[in-house]
Parts: C-alpha cells; sequence; structure tokens
C-alpha cells in the first residue's frame, strides 16, 4: 500500500491538541538530569543540591520565558492543577476579606476551569457568572464589561480555545476588567497556545498563567501556574509547604527540566514552526473543504486560531462514527471533547458558539504539530473525504 492508503500499520497523527509526542531534546535533557543522582530538593546533601539547582534553573529559564519572577512560577502537575490553583487558590486568599467573592468565566473555558468554578459556585463558596462568547467563539468583551465589578474576585478567559483553536482577545479583555476593577484578578489558560505564542507578551496583562508541558512536546504530569508578586494565591493543599508555601509535595524536578527545555524550544521555533504548520492546515482545509462541499468551517474564516486546528462540523455524520473509522485506518483525530472514560459528549464550546446541536454531532478536531509532515496531509486528505461518504446518514 502506498502512503494514501488506509493502511492501519502507519499512524497520521493529528492530535496534536490532545497531547503531543515527547520531543528527543527534552526526553535527552531529562535523561540527563536523571544520570546522576537526585535528591530531594529541600535536603542538605549533595544529591538533593543538585536536585534544587535543576529545579531552580527551570525555574529561572521558564520565569524569563514567561516574562514573570521566577518567584511568582509555582510548579504544579499540569494544566488541571494549574487551573484549580489558579480558582480555589485566588479564593482562598479572597475568602479573608470578602463575603462571598465572585467569578466571571469565559463559557468556553476547558473543564479544567470552567468546573473548578462551578463547583466553587456549587458550594456557595463564590458566585459564577458565565461570559458569553460569540458565533466565533470570541469573548464578548463589552458583554464582560457589564459584567466586571469593582470587587469581582477572579476572571477567567483562555488564551486560546482547546476544541477550535480560537485565539481569544485577552488584551481587550484585560482592558475591559482594567476599567472596572483595579483588584480583580485574570487567570489565562494558555494551556493551548503555549506551542505557538509568545507567552510573556501575549499573557502580560494577566495576574495568573496556566501551562502543560505535554501539550508542547514536554513530558506528561508537569505545568505551572505563573503568578505576578506580590503573591495571590493561598495554598488549596496542605503538607511540606513547598513552592513557598503555595503548592505543598515533592516537586517534579526531572519534569521541571522537560518543560523547561520544550518551552525554550518552542519559543526558538516559534515563527518558522506557526507559518508551516499553518501552511500544512491550511491545505488540509482546502483538500478536504474541496472534496466534502457541505464540510462547515467551525470558525468563520478571518478569525485568528491557532496554526494547528482545524475543526469542521460535518452534517450528517456521526463523529464517533467517523472517529472509529478514521482510527482503524491509522488515522489519529478528535471530536475535540471527550470525558475520562473517552465517550465524546456535547460540546459545551460549540453550544456557546451557537453550533446547532444536529451539526455539533458531526464536529471533528485535527490538530496538527511539529512533527506533522506534508504526507500526512495528502494520506488525510485521501482518507477522510471517502469514509465520510460511507458513515454518512442522509436526512
Ligand atoms: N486547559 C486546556 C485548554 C487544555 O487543552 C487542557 C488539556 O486538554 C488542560 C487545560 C488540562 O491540562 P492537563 O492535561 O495538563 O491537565
Amino acid at each position: 500500500m502506498d502512503h494514501l492508503s488506509g493502511d492501519p500499520a502507519e499512524t497520521t497523527y493529528l492530535d496534536h491538541a490532545a497531547t503531543t509526542p515527547l520531543r528527543p531534546e527534552v526526553a535527552e535533557a531529562m535523561a540527563e538530569a536523571l544520570s546522576e543522582p537526585l535528591g530531594n530538593p529541600t535536603g542538605s546533601h549533595r544529591p538533593a543540591q543538585r536536585a534544587r539547582r535543576l529545579l531552580e534553573e527551570s525555574r529561572d529559564e521558564i520565569a524569563a520565558l514567561l516574562g514573570r519572577d521566577p518567584g511568582g512560577i509555582i510548579f504544579t502537575s499540569g494544566g488541571t492543577e494549574s487551573a484549580n490553583l489558579a480558582v480555589f487558590g485566588t479564593l482562598a486568599a479572597a475568602s479573608h476579606d470578602q463575603a462571598t467573592p465572585s467569578l466571571l468565566c469565559s463559557a468556553v473555558e476547558h473543564p479544567a476551569v470552567l468546573e473548578s468554578c462551578r463547583a466553587a459556585a456549587g458550594s456557595g463558596s463564590a458566585k459564577l457568572q458565565e461570559i458569553p462568547v460569540d458565533s466565533a467563539g470570541l469573548v464578548d468583551v463589552a458583554g464582560l464589561a457589564d459584567l466586571v465589578e469593582p470587587h469581582t474576585t477572579l476572571v477567567a478567559v483562555m488564551l486560546a480555545n482547546n476544541e477550535t483553536g480560537v485565539i481569544e482577545p485577552l488584551g481587550h479583555v484585560v482592558e475591559a476588567v482594567r476599567a472596572q476593577s483595579a483588584t480583580a484578578r485574570i487567570f489565562t489558560d494558555a494551556v493551548q497556545a503555549a506551542s505557538f505564542v509568545n507567552l510573556a507578551a501575549d499573557t502580560a496583562g494577566a495576574d495568573l498563567v496556566a501551562v502543560s508541558a505535554h501539550k508542547l512536546g514536554g513530558p506528561v504530569g508537569v505545568g505551572v501556574l505563573a503568578e505576578r508578586l506580590p503573591s495571590v494565591i493561598a495554598p488549596h493543599q496542605y503538607g511540606g509547604g513547598q513552592e513557598r508555601e503555595r503548592r505543598s509535595g515533592t516537586q517534579n524536578v526531572v519534569g521541571a527540566v522537560g518543560l523547561a527545555t520544550a518551552l525554550r524550544l518552542a519559543a526558538a521555533e516559534r515563527d518558522a514552526a506557526t507559518r508551516r504548520v499553518a501552511g500544512l492546515r491550511d491545505a488540509l482545509a482546502r483538500g478536504l473543504t474541496a472534496a466534502i462541499p457541505d464540510a462547515h468551517r467551525t470558525v468563520p474564516p478571518g478569525v485568528a486560531t491557532l496554526p494547528g486546528h482545524l475543526h469542521l462540523c460535518l452534517p450528517g455524520v456521526e463523529r464517533e462514527e467517523l472517529l472509529v473509522g478514521l482510527g482503524e485506518r491509522g488515522l489519529c483525530a478528535s471530536g475535540g471533547s471527550s470525558c475520562a472514560s473517552g465517550a465524546l459528549q456535547p460540546s459545551h464550546v460549540l453550544a456557546a458558539m451557537g453550533v446547532s446541536e444536529s451539526l455539533s454531532r458531526g464536529a471533528i478536531r485535527f490538530t496538527l504539530g511539529r512533527g506533522t509532515t506534508r504526507v500526512d496531509v495528502e494520506r488525510a486528505v485521501a482518507v477522510v473525504p471517502p469514509l465520510v461518504a460511507a458513515v454518512r446518514h442522509d436526512g
């Protein structure tokens, strides 16, 4: 079979928004960190000192790449923990001086943020209002301005959406919030965007920023919450007081080395990678929409998205059926929203954008990344349309 066939022995990985392959340079840096004894960074002997040095060097490098003070970098286990710490840590700090803290959260946030906010509201420890988005998935900044009050505690708007790739107008969000409140904390989930944006510049107005290593060629299980100093976070978990009391637990030193390396590589290659990946994504979009004329591009033309995202809604298609068929042919894509069991759920992002339920049943997300090649795109363009025709239910 040639490379355009549906040979399942070949893998065409177009699911980089779910997770990215570990970059060899990152694996090498982590192996190097493991090549000599590593102690607990809180200890005083030589292996502990070595661990502390690697941890603090990683912290310094990550801080520089995020445009933050090293003291504002809190290592966590990934994006979900960073989001929980941003929400509950801010609420814990605010509860001392506010009767009922208030949260504003965009309707298209990742569940790590949305469900944290909903849980806080459900337990009565905060009031929550969700910020509407328009049909492109962009936060309604004017609507947000009406919702912010001088005593709003936290406003959460992600930098780029994981399902659609839409880049949110964070600069305008910051202006709108600051016009109403000097004290509201602004949190941005930069987990999806981190591979392709200038984090220091694009998150400059946010008080809190979440990043996760496995979305940018680093290892699973490590991330950071970067905060502006002085700290606005009270502990959300208790223990040995690591990370300046804000996140207890022995640090994942090797993971921190991996994250620092992945972020450094991403920053160095950003412009070239963005151009190359966007070019491939556009070729994929052209190929698929030419072969499937009623394919609906979920994000309208002219709206800025991450370079690797292509989100389509395919009328008459059940995405589970399509994804299984693609998987059998070695093509990895996603429905965009799934829970831990892998079951696809109705997308709250598409619902917030006003996409009809019937159209969103046929939602499919292709996400390209650094390793994606022209051959991958050609193969997807050859494999997807006939399968769409085969699984389509007319009428
Ligand atoms: N935020 C966004 C936007 C994401 O895409 C993800 C992962 O899909 C997360 C948070 C959660 O990150 P992690 O898998 O590191 O917990």
